[in-house]
């Protein structure tokens, strides 16, 4: 059977896509491996209605959400390859079925990449953040350390200020700050150490002190990361679609990539991570390809 759209990602920009389209009454199956950025986290902050809840709540409830359109299917599998045949495209999963579909919505999300050191993947999700906007209320008015190995570490220093005034920057051996910066900083009361972190100390995930190169420990509550992230899936570079500068994938306004057929949602674009946003770039997606099916259905008519 020719599905109309394939969704490849069930986090809240999929879900979200896979309701506009099956309320566009039109035949969609999102495909979900179940591994979301933010499985590591324990609650979910900043989405309207939706605060305080774990992120497998938001997930069940948006696919509860789903289950009242029958032209919507959900399918626990991993997408292993994507073809693009011109007039549709093929997908096969993991398990070796295929399914063939006119029009891809990517909603794969990213991966973070976290400095190598030991105790960053415990701390992780408990005690340990990406976003001040997700989880700087929970942190708030506490010592906190920023891991930044990267320019983002400035930007990240000064927005964390507001939210604790206890801070201390661990650069772990990098050098990312400019002297002036450095001083800037300091004019602030923002310490910042370049000493290399050899390991980060806890207790069930509850961190209480970074363990330095020279010996020295320093005690911190929590903090965040200014972790590297990439695409968790490489389709959209297979398929040919345009790129931003910072690995995102070009769309427009309705989700539509560069590569025809094809729309991408959600933290893949590249922009601010927050579960509200990405559920409202794949409202944008489904409505993108809402839009084109019904266009080409015209279209079709229009030249018999
Ligand atoms: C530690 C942490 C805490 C966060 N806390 C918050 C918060 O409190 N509030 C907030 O608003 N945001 C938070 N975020 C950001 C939020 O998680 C993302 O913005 C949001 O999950 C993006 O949604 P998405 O649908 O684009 O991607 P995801 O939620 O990552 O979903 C993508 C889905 O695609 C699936 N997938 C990928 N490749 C394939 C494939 N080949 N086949 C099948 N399935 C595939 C994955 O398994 C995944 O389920 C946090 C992020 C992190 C890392």
């Amino acid at each position: 059977m020719l599905l109309d759209c394939a969704i490849i990602g069930g986090g809240p920009a999929g879900l979200s896509a896979a309701l506009v389209v099956g309320r566009g009454r039109k035949q969609v199956i999102v495909f979900d491996d179940e591994l979301p950025r933010n499985r590591v986290t324990q609650k979910s902050h900043g989405f309207i209605t939706n605060d305080g809840m774990t992120p497998f709540e938001i997930r069940q409830a948006g696919e509860a959400d789903l289950q009242n359109y029958p032209h919507i299917q959900i399918k626990r599998s991993r997408i292993i390859e994507v073809q693009n045949n011109e007039e549709n495209f093929s997908l096969l999963t993991q398990e070796g079925e295929r399914f063939e579909t006119k029009k891809i919505i990517l909603a794969t999300g990213l991966k973070d990449i976290l400095p190598e050191m030991k105790g960053i993947h415990e701390v992780y999700g408990k005690t340990l953040f990406s976003c001040p906007f997700c989880d700087g209320w929970e942190l708030k008015d506490r010592p906190l350390a920023l891991i930044a190995e990267n320019p983002r570490a400035l930007h990240m220093a000064k927005l964390l200020s507001n939210w604790t005034k206890d801070l201390i920057v661990f650069t772990n051996g990098k050098q990312v700050f400019a002297e002036e910066e450095k001083a800037l900083l300091s004019a602030h009361s923002i310490q910042v150490i370049d000493e290399p972190i050899m390991s980060i100390h806890h207790e069930n995930g509850q961190m209480h002190s970074l363990h330095l190169a020279d010996g020295e420990t320093v005690n911190r509550e929590g903090g965040f990361v200014a972790s590297e992230f990439k695409q968790s899936a490489p389709f959209a570079e297979i398929l040919g679609c345009q790129m931003t500068k910072n690995g995102g994938i070009e769309t427009d306004i309705l989700g539509r990539t560069t590569v025809s057929g094809v729309f991408a949602c959600g933290d893949n674009l590249g922009g601010p991570a927050q579960l509200v946003l990405a559920a409202a770039a794949g409202s944008q997606a489904g409505m993108g390809v809402i839009h084109e099916l019904v266009q080409e259905e015209f279209q079709e008519k229009t030249s018999l």
